[in-house]
C-alpha cells in the first residue's frame, strides 16, 4: 500500500541526545537503546472513520521518537499498518450501506493528507491487512502445527490461540487476570465465548459468514485474520523477529499489544518481542472521553478544512505530555496558534540568543521520555528574547527554525 510523501528534515549541528522512553512492560523510564536500523512498528488506524485528533496525537508521539532517533544518528526502519478489513469496518459500511472496501479506500486517502499536512515522517513500510492475508495464513498455521493454537469444535472453523503457550503472557501489560478479562470483553475480545481453552485467548482466522468477505486460507478454510495476529506478522516479516519499538495509543495495552507480542514470541522462541512498548495518551474533549459511541470525536480533516493551520494543531497536541490523558479544549488550540504566530515571528527577528543552548536545551528534554511541554518552555523563553531584542546572535533565529522543523516537526519558516 502507499504511503504518504515526505518532507526533507534538517539536519542539526553536534551530536543528539539518547533518547529514554517510559516502556509499559517495565513499567519504568528506560534508555532506547536502538539496533542498527532502530526498528518501530506503529498500530495504525482501521479506516472506517476519519482521522480524530486522538489518532494524531498518537501519530505525533512516534514521530517525535523517530525525530529523536535520527538527530542521534540513527537510521530508522519504520513500519505502520492499516486494518482495512476488522469487524468495525464492516459494521460502519453496512450501517451507510457502502462497500466496505471503498469505504477502507476513502479513509485510508483521508488519513494519509491529514499526516501529509501535520508533518509526519511517512513509515517505510505501509501495510494492509488484506494484502498481509497469505503470509498471515501461513504464520497461523505454523502456529497450529506447533500446538499453540486450535480450531472450535462449533463448526464456525474460528481458530484460536492458546495463551498457555505463551510462558511470557501478561508481562506487557502487568494486568491482573480480571483486568484483562475486563479489558478483553470491552475492547473486542470475547471472554464469554463458549468452546475456547482460555477465556482470554485471542482470534487468530475468522471461518467465512454469510455477507462477509472471506480469503482462501488454505488448510485453515475460508476466512479473515483477527486484529493481534495481522500487527505481528507484518512487524515480523518487515522488521525482524526482535524490534526496538512497538507503539500506539494507550487502549492497546491490552488485549492488542499484550497479544501480538505473544503471538510474535511464540513464532520466533524470543523475548521480549519489543524492547520499549511505548503508549500515548488519550485526548478528551472538553471533560469527556472521546468516542465514536459518543458522537465527538474531533476530526482532522474537519480542522484543516475550518482553516486551522496543521502546525497550529501539532503545536497544540504536544503542549501536554504523550503519556497523559488531557483535554482539548477551544483554549487548547488558541493557545497552539498563539505560540506558532509567536515562533514564526521570532524566527523573522535579527537575532537571538545563543541557538546552541536552545538546541541542547530542547534535546535534553526530549531525550527525558519526550517533555514536550519542557521543550516548548524553552524554545517559548527563547522567542520572548529574541523578540525583546536580547542577545541578538544573527544565526540564532535560523537555528531556532531548524530545532523546531527537525526535533518537533513544526515549521516555523514562511
Ligand atoms: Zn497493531
Amino acid at each position: 500500500m502507499d504511503s504518504w510523501t515526505g518532507h526533507e528534515v534538517p539536519r542539526l549541528p553536534g551530536t543528539g541526545t539518547p533518547l529514554a522512553l517510559f516502556d509499559s512492560a517495565r513499567q519504568a523510564v528506560a534508555p532506547t537503546r536502538p539496533a542498527s536500523p532502530a526498528t518501530m512498528y506503529v498500530c495504525g488506524i482501521t479506516p472506517y472513520d476519519a482521522t480524530h485528533l486522538g489518532h494524531a496525537a498518537t501519530m505525533i508521539t512516534f514521530d517525535l521518537v523517530q525525530r529523536m532517533w535520527r538527530d542521534s544518528g540513527h537510521q530508522v526502519k519504520y513500519v505502520q499498518n492499516v486494518t482495512d478489513v476488522d469487524d468495525p469496518l464492516l459494521e460502519r459500511a453496512t450501517r451507510d450501506g457502502e462497500d466496505w472496501v471503498v469505504l477502507a479506500m476513502r479513509e485510508t486517502a483521508l488519513f494519509r493528507e491529514d499526516m501529509e499536512a501535520l508533518r509526519i515522517i511517512p513509515p517505510d513500510h505501509y501495510v494492509g491487512a488484506v494484502e498481509s492475508i497469505p503470509a498471515i495464513a501461513e504464520q497461523i498455521r505454523t502456529l497450529i502445527d506447533s500446538g499453540a493454537a486450535y480450531r472450535l469444535t462449533d463448526g464456525t472453523g474460528d481458530i484460536y490461540f492458546d495463551v498457555s503457550s505463551a510462558s511470557g503472557f501478561g508481562s506487557e501489560s502487568n494486568l491482573s487476570r480480571d483486568q484483562m478479562l475486563a479489558f478483553a470483553a470491552e475492547r473486542g475480545g470475547d471472554p464469554r465465548r463458549p468452546g475456547k481453552r482460555d477465556a482470554l485467548d485471542p482470534l487468530l482466522w475468522r471461518g467465512a459468514r454469510d455477507g462477509e468477505p472471506a480469503w482462501e486460507g488454505g488448510p485453515l478454510g475460508p476466512g479473515r485474520p483477527g486484529w493481534h495476529i495481522e500487527c505481528a506478522v507484518i512487524a515480523l516479516g518487515l522488521l525482524g523477529d526482535q524490534i526496538d519499538l512497538q507503539g500506539g495509543g494507550n487502549d492497546l495495552i491490552f488485549p492488542h499489544h499484550e497479544c501480538s507480542a505473544a503471538h510474535a514470541e511464540v513464532l520466533t522462541g524470543q523475548a521480549p518481542f519489543a524492547a520499549h512498548y511505548v503508549h500515548a495518551g488519550m485526548i478528551g474533549l472538553n471533560g469527556e472521553k472521546m468516542s465514536k459511541s459518543r458522537g465527538n470525536l474531533v476530526f482532522v480533516s474537519r480542522m484543516r478544512g475550518d482553516g486551522v493551520a496543521p502546525m497550529a494543531l501539532r503545536l497544540a497536541l504536544i503542549a501536554g505530555h504523550y503519556r497523559s490523558d488531557r483535554q482539548w479544549t477551544d483554549d487548547t488550540l488558541k493557545t497552539g496558534q498563539q505560540r506558532l504566530h509567536r515562533w514564526r515571528s521570532a524566527a523573522r527577528a535579527a537575532g537571538g540568543p545563543g541557538g546552541a543552548d536552545l538546541l541542547a536545551a530542547v534535546r535534553g528534554r526530549l531525550a527525558d521520555d519526550l517533555d514536550t511541554p519542557g521543550a516548548l518552555a524553552a524554545i517559548d523563553e527563547w522567542a520572548d528574547q529574541a523578540l525583546a531584542g536580547v542577545a541578538p546572535d544573527p544565526h540564532a533565529p535560523s537555528l531556532m527554525a531548524d530545532v523546531c522543523d527537525a526535533l518537533l516537526g513544526v515549521r516555523v519558516r514562511d
